[in-house]
């Protein structure tokens, strides 16, 4: 059996009920196979067995009390994955779903996610089953407050920086920093995405949103084709979803469809931006109010997005939303490109299926990473004391997109896996981390 094999089978042993962390494993060292074949350092120093295992896992207790007075229990995370290149960096993820195995998927992705960046910065993920949904703002803050309260002390702008993800958004962050704030007494970059008058970025809302699109734009047009005039369906109708929408519409596509957990819209017209952030943004409502505005659109119940004939296809909610039987779909219909705005939205199967096809297929952890580097700006931001313009941080986000693309394209060629993205991303993303690892010996 294989290094990369034998530790698959090691880390199933090792960590059961974990199914996504398994799968995020899985997907990421097969693909590493023809790398480590040609190190051998790498087993010799044990790198498979060290960047599969976090460096410090924290769980802990949350309670608060909800607006009747009851005490109510959640449990938070926070995961630290690896810190060869930089500080832990990664979001967390409020939602009922949110178990260790959940936050050691998103944790062990963002490993690479942020190696890939090009900039310093380790891998970690943290979160709850805490679910702000139908939550008022002051149990929220209740929740916030509580979380932090045992999070600071693992927390710090040259430790571990965390942010958003599903379920935390601005409002959140700000709470959180608040009170990390009065426990500390310290004004400093310890959480990214905050609001623009204390210490956020311009183009971090936007941010891996917008870089999904230049990541898609390059990864089109390195392979003769043209983001104008594509037909594009979106999953999801949060962060991601509403700035990959926007950036699509910029860049001269037309977005057709947006989803939320309970249904999805089909506008044949192109999504109307302006009414989707009233109703997500603003007023914290279900997508189903969209026919409201626009009579035009069809609002359908559960899942769907992949039925709509399309030329680009970008899963932007959560984990194992885009399966075997849409893959086959989007491949009857045509469809040229899947990009990743969610992390891991794709089984493996339906990756292979769309792959084999000839479908151009960008990772997440690539097509993803504008939102963790713009952290990473807003970091230096904050180091610096200064605040850049939005045309400054949007052209870096760029550049570091297009970027991502040019490496992960070219390991995959090196490699003998030309235009195949995953395994160029998962190479070029493990190889600065492993060979930090190697340099800063057995730690
Ligand atoms: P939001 O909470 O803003 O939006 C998530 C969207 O996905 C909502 O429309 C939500 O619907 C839907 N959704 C969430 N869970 C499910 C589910 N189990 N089934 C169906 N729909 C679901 O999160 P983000 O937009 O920030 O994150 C979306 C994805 O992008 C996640 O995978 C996240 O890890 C990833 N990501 C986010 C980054 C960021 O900067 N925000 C950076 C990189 C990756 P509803 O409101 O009904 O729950």
């Amino acid at each position: 059996m294989s290094y990369v094999q034998n530790q698959l089978e090691l880390l199933k042993q090792k960590s059961p009920g974990e199914p996504e962390f398994i799968q995020a494993a899985t997907e990421v060292l097969t693909s590493l196979e023809p790398v480590i074949e040609a190190n051998p350092k790498y087993e010799q120093n044990g790198i498979l067995e060290r960047v599969t295992e976090p460096e410090r896992q924290i769980i802990f207790r949350v309670p608060w009390v909800d607006d009747s007075g009851k005490v109510r229990v959640n449990r938070g995370f926070r995961v630290q994955f690896n810190s060869a290149i930089g500080p832990y960096k990664g979001g967390l993820r409020l939602h009922p779903s949110v178990n260790l195995g959940v936050i050691k998927f998103l944790g062990f992705e963002q490993i690479f996610k942020n190696s890939l960046t090009g900039l310093p910065i380790g891998g970690g993920k943290g979160g709850s089953d805490f679910d702000p949904k139908g939550k008022s703002d002051r149990e929220v803050m209740a929740f916030c407050q509580s979380f932090m309260t045992e999070l600071y002390r693992h927390i710090g702008k040259d430790v571990d920086v965390p942010a958003g993800d599903i379920g935390t958004g601005a409002r959140e962050i700000g709470y959180l920093y608040g009170q990390y704030k009065r426990i500390t007494g310290l004004y400093e970059g310890v959480l990214t995405g905050k609001g623009l008058p204390y210490g956020g970025s311009l183009v971090r809302t936007e941010a891996t949103g917008y870089g999904l699109l230049y990541f898609t734009k390059a990864m089109l047009e390195k392979n003769g084709h043209s983001i104008q005039g594509k037909t594009v369906v979106i999953s999801g109708a949060g962060n991601v979803a509403i700035y990959a929408a926007e950036k699509a519409a910029q860049l001269g596509a037309k977005v057709v469809t947006l989803s939320d957990s309970t249904g999805w819209v089909y506008d044949p017209d192109g999504i109307d931006l302006k009414a989707v952030k009233e109703i997500k943004e603003v007023n914290r409502q279900r997508l189903s109010v969209y026919t409201q505005y626009r009579p035009n659109a069809q609002y359908h119940q559960g899942r769907g997005v992949w039925s709509i004939p399309c030329d680009i296809a970008l899963p932007c909610a959560t984990q194992n939303e885009l399966l075997p039987e849409d893959a086959k779909q989007l491949i009857e219909n045509g469809c040229i490109a899947v990009a990743e705005g969610a992390n891991m939205p794709t089984t493996i199967e339906a990756t292979q299926m769309l792959q084999q096809a000839g479908v151009l297929f960008a990772p997440g952890k690539a097509a993803n990473a504008g939102g963790v580097a713009t952290s990473a700006l807003e970091m230096s931001q904050n180091s610096q004391r200064l605040a850049w313009s939005f045309e400054e941080v949007d052209a870096k986000l760029k550049g570091i997109m297009e970027n991502i693309f040019a490496n992960a394209d070219a390991a995959a060629q090196t490699y003998g896996h030309a235009k195949n993205y995953v395994v160029g991303a998962n190479i070029a993303g493990f190889v600065k981390v492993a060979d930090a690892m190697l340099a800063q010996g057995v730690v």
